[in-house]
């Protein structure tokens, strides 16, 4: 399996207004093409640019896998209109989330509760290197999170939250946030 981020997340501060867009990460596995998070709607040019560049059309995505259902993380989510995606129903989603698990080598989906109820984090095993990266989302938004030890600024739950952060550092060698830049554990 290998990835490439096609944008990294952030947190923009400007003005007094705060933007938001979560990373993306295009995951290729033998014949399935797959996407992690689409950012938000603003970002829609620079998501198709970079899919561009790694000669890729919005039509190749077979899966659109989300961390979570807010808006700066599936706000590109329509432009994939060939792709299956995530779903708002658990049902359908962790049967989604199961075929997924299953059908894609080298990839597997977790689940990272606490920023949300039904947060996941997709745990990637990189051909190459045989390091383990962690596309966390809104798990573990900022590296902050994970040096001073605390949990999403926004959560339902603090302790799930602390949870989920300590079960992503122990499995990763490489992080990609949900709002920052990846950062080696
Ligand atoms: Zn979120």
């Amino acid at each position: 399996m290998s990835y490439e981020i096609i944008k990294e997340g952030q947190i923009e501060r400007k003005n007094g207004n705060i933007q938001y867009a979560s990373s993306s990460v295009v995951l290729t596995d033998y014949d399935s093409i797959c996407i992690i998070d689409t950012a938000a709607p603003q970002n829609e040019k620079e998501i198709k640019q970079n899919l561009k560049k790694l000669d890729y059309s919005p039509n190749d995505i077979d899966f659109v896998i989300n961390t979570h259902l807010h808006f700066d993380h599936k706000g590109c989510n329509h432009i994939f209109k060939e792709a299956e995606k995530t779903t708002d129903q658990p049902k359908d989603r962790s049967k989604f989330h199961k075929r997924i698990n299953k059908d894609l080598n080298q990839l597997k989906i977790i689940n990272t509760p606490g920023h949300t109820k039904n947060h996941v984090s997709v745990l990637i095993k990189d051909k190459e290197t045989n390091k383990n990266i962690v596309v966390a989302g809104d798990a573990l938004p900022e590296k902050t999170n994970y040096l001073k030890e605390k949990p999403p600024g926004i959560n339902i739950d603090k302790e799930k939250s602390m949870e989920s952060i300590q079960k992503i550092i122990k499995i990763a060698d490489l992080v990609i946030p949900g709002h920052d830049s990846p950062f080696k554990v």
